[in-house]
This record gives structure tokens, sequence and C-alpha cells, in this order.
């Protein structure tokens, strides 16, 4: 008996692996071939029919100039044109992939979708187990010339997606918007120049890199080793929030501007990490503690790190800031019931760094209200310069990814091991969790790889029953 039920149960997984189809999408493809490499198929709509849990979907290299007749749906209420209504779902163990076939870089390029009053959403993400990875999108369109936008990837029920090393740009969408799911990855992912002239008078005042708007209960949505730049609102936006966010290792410079040069009449701050609009809400809001660490906001039109009136307190941790209006700008609401801006409360604020600002390194704290510890502007007898920087060169910001997809290696505001600010372990390049042990990048990759609730030592082996030391959790670094 026990060997039958060995025998089923080995039966069922090697048929479970076989049963994992790959398909191929070409821009020389038809949709009347069987998919394979050599007859590969010519739409997402038409892999996405014949995908089921476990499969992949290789795009090849190319531009893919996508048709307005390649429309895949409509949401119920019409307002959305779904491009690729994505409602299929794969499974925890076996997720349904759409990656760039790897060594090519296909471009999806929406310029020619234009539905008339109707709002993009380029991928819409209805089902959960989705995993997107390398090519591009560009080129998103805006219709309606009233109040609106368009989404490049929309959050709109899936969860457990990640969205890896996907860059969207030159177009009028903000590139990731998630507002119902949870656990949600976005990985490497770039956002830049992207502005919506079209509505409203070209105002492009929607349009931000990333941003997760979600209920209470889609918690665990993270956003690593994103970068967001010269979008004409938000690098990051959190705004009518209610789920905790992490960003983590993210960079946002130049938003609300374009080319950068000229300003948007956008916000235009790096990260806005919560609050619902300075206003009276209809009844007590439980407001999310975010999390934002490890991120460099530089030259944002506003300000770099803000906390937008929110409702709480949020943790900021190793940040560093650069020529801001404002580096942290933390100002709360005063209450649910009492539409007045105050002092920010209830923040964490640790090891973060401000260096040249426009109007200041901080605005709006509390000090008895929020937990300081170690950050430069508290220091009253040391003046950041840029002699503590290996470089203040942000032309580095926009260099090429690494292979794996993840952050390019930079000197931009990365202290010079004689800097004091070194010696106390500020800014980006180290992490708070483990009180000051900076993170190679081979370990930084090890984190973004590993996204599960198990134990990890920082080589990525799994750790059973972990003692005391470090360990990855979840993509996080723990000391147990
Ligand atoms: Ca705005
Ligand atoms: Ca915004």
């Amino acid at each position: 008996m026990k060997k039958i039920s060995l025998f089923l149960l080995l039966t069922l997984i090697v048929s479970n692996h076989l049963c994992a189809k790959t398909y191929y999408v070409a821009t020389n493809g038809s949709d009347s071939n069987t998919g394979t490499i050599s007859a590969p198929f010519a739409t997402l709509k038409t892999a996405q029919d014949i995908v089921s849990a476990g499969d992949t979907v290789y795009f090849r290299g190319g531009t893919y100039h996508i048709t307005e007749d390649q429309i895949m749906g409509y949401e119920a209420n019409s307002l959305y044109a779904c491009v690729f209504d994505l409602k299929k779902s794969g499974t925890v163990d076996n997720p349904i992939c759409y990656f760039g076939y790897p060594g090519e870089r296909p471009v999806f390029d929406l310029s020619n979708v234009k539905p008339a009053d109707k709002r993009i959403s380029v991928f819409y993400l209805y089902g959960s187990y989705l995993h997107f990875k390398n090519f591009d999108v560009i080129g998103t369109q805006v219709t309606i010339t009233t109040h609106t936008q368009s989404e490049c990837f929309s959050g709109r029920n899936g969860s457990n997606n990640i969205i890896e090393d996907i860059a969207i740009h030159d177009g009028m969408a903000i590139g990731v918007y998630i507002v119902k799911g949870g656990n949600n990855l976005v990985l490497n992912c770039d956002a830049y120049n992207n502005y919506d002239s079209v509505s409203e008078g070209g105002k492009g005042g929607n349009v931000d890199g990333f941003g997760c708007h979600v209920a209470s209960q889609y918690t665990g949505n993270v956003f690593r080793g994103c970068r967001s730049w010269c979008n004409s609102d938000d690098g990051f936006d959190l705004i009518n929030n209610y789920a905790s966010v992490t960003f983590d290792h993210c960079w946002a410079f130049y938003n609300g501007y374009k080319d950068f040069s000229t300003s948007t009449p956008g916000d235009g701050n790096g990260f806005k990490a919560g609050g619902y609009g300075l206003k009276v809400q209809s009844e007590a809001v439980d407001a999310p503690r975010n999390t934002i660490e490890n991120c460099i906001a530089y030259h944002n039109k506003a300000n770099g790190f803000y906390a937008n009136h929110h409702l709480g307190g949020d943790n900021w941790y190793n940040n560093s800031a650069y020529l801001n209006k404002y580096n942290y700008q933390m100002v709360n609401q005063q209450s649910w019931d009492v539409a007045k801006d105050v002092g920010g409360y209830d923040h964490v604020l640790k090891n973060n760094l401000s260096f040249t600002s426009v109007k200041g390194d901080t605005l709006y704290i509390n000090q008895d209200k929020c937990t300081l510890t170690n950050n430069s502007f508290q220091l009253s007898s040391y003046t950041v310069s840029s002699t503590d920087f290996e470089s203040t060169d942000y032309s580095q910001l926009t260099a090429a990814r690494q292979e794996d997809g993840s952050l390019p290696e930079v000197t931009f505001l990365k202290l010079k091991s004689t800097s004091e600010l070194y010696t106390a372990k500020m800014g980006y390049q180290f992490t708070t969790e483990t009180t000051g042990i900076e993170c190679t990048q081979a370990q930084k990759s090890v984190r973004a790889s590993v996204y599960d609730n198990k134990y990890y030592n920082l080589n990525g082996i799994e750790v059973q029953n972990p003692g005391k030391g470090i360990y990855i959790y979840n993509g996080n670094l723990l000391l147990l």
C-alpha cells in the first residue's frame, strides 16, 4: 500500500512537471501557428488562451506594434480598455511566466492604441501567481481630455504576482499601479519619461512611476530595486492606501521634470508615503505604517521623502536625499476628523542622510513625537559636504542595469570610508536591520531572489532552525 502511494505521488510529481509547457511569441509569428520556437504565435492573446499554471510564454526580441484590434477586454463598467486582459492564474508552485526570451529584449509599443474615451491598461492583472520579466513597454496613450489616467501594469485583483526587470517609458501612463491584491513584488523595474500631455490641458498630474493604493487586507506589497525618473507626477506614491507597503533600494530622481530640465505642473515628489488628501475623513482611518529603506531621492521638483499629511507614522531607514525641495518632509494631518497640518508624529527616522536641499533638510518633524536616531540632520556641529561622497555625479543613476536586472553599482552619494558619516553607517549603502552590516551586491541579489516566509543565510541557503544570527526572511534582513 505504502509503495503504491509513493508510486502515485512520484507519478503525479513527474506528470505535473511534464505538463509545464513553453510557448513562443515572435514579431514574425502567426496565431495559426502552434506556438513552438520554430512556429511562434503572433500575439499575447493567443498565448494566454492556451496557457495553464506552470507554463511559460517567451517573447522573442523585436518591437511588437500593438494594434487596437488586439485589445483583449473591457472592464465591466467600460471605463478601462484592458489591452492584455490577464484573467488566468498560476499557483504558488506553478506560476504562469511571461518572459522576454533570455538574451533578447522585446519591446511592446502601444503608441497606436488609442480607443476613444477609454482609460488604457496595458497589462491588466486580474489573475494571481503571474510572473513578468525582461521587456519594455513604451508609448502608452491617454485619449480622455478630462481628469483621467492610463496604466501600464494595473494590479486589479491579482496577488502574489512578480513584475521583474520591466522598463516602462516614453508614454503617458503610470508605470505600475496596484489597487487590489497583496504580496505582489515589483522587482528591478524602471519607469521614466512618462508624461500625460493630453488630459486636463497637459497637467500630467496623475503620472507616477509606481503606486500602491489598496484596502487594508492587501498587505505585503513590495517595491524593490526600482527606479523612477522624469515622470510628470511623483516617483513613488502611496496616497489613499490602507495596507503597509515597503519601498526598498529604490531610486527617485527628477520627478516633476521633463527631459531633466523643464518642470511639469505635476506634484514631483520622490517618495509620497501615505496620506488621504488633507481633509476630514468620513471615519477613523487605521493608517498603515509604510517602510522606506535604503532609497535615494535626488533632485525631485518637490520633496524627496514625503509623509503627505499621513494619519500615522512611517519607518524611514537608511535613506539618502540630495537637492530636493525639502529632503525629508514629514507633515501629518492632525487627526482623521481635524484636517490640519501638524508636525509629523510616530515616524521612525533612523540612519538617514541629507545633503544639500533647495529649502531645507527637514520640515514638519515633531521631535517629541517621532523616534529619531543617528540621522545626519541631527548633527549640530557637522555640515555634510561633497567631500563626504565618492561621487555626486547623478548621471550614474540612469546606468544600465546588471545582467540579472539588479541596480547598477554606483558611487553616487556613496560615502567615502574616511567620512564620519560612513563611520556612523548612515545612508543607503548600509542596512538598518543589521545595525550597520553592509550588504554586498551578491547578498542584495540573494535578498531579492528569496522572497518567501523561510529563513535563508546570506548565501541564499535555507536554514531550517535558525539560531542567533542574520537571516534573509521574505526579502528582508533579519537579526535574530
Ligand atoms: Ca498628483
Ligand atoms: Ca501622484
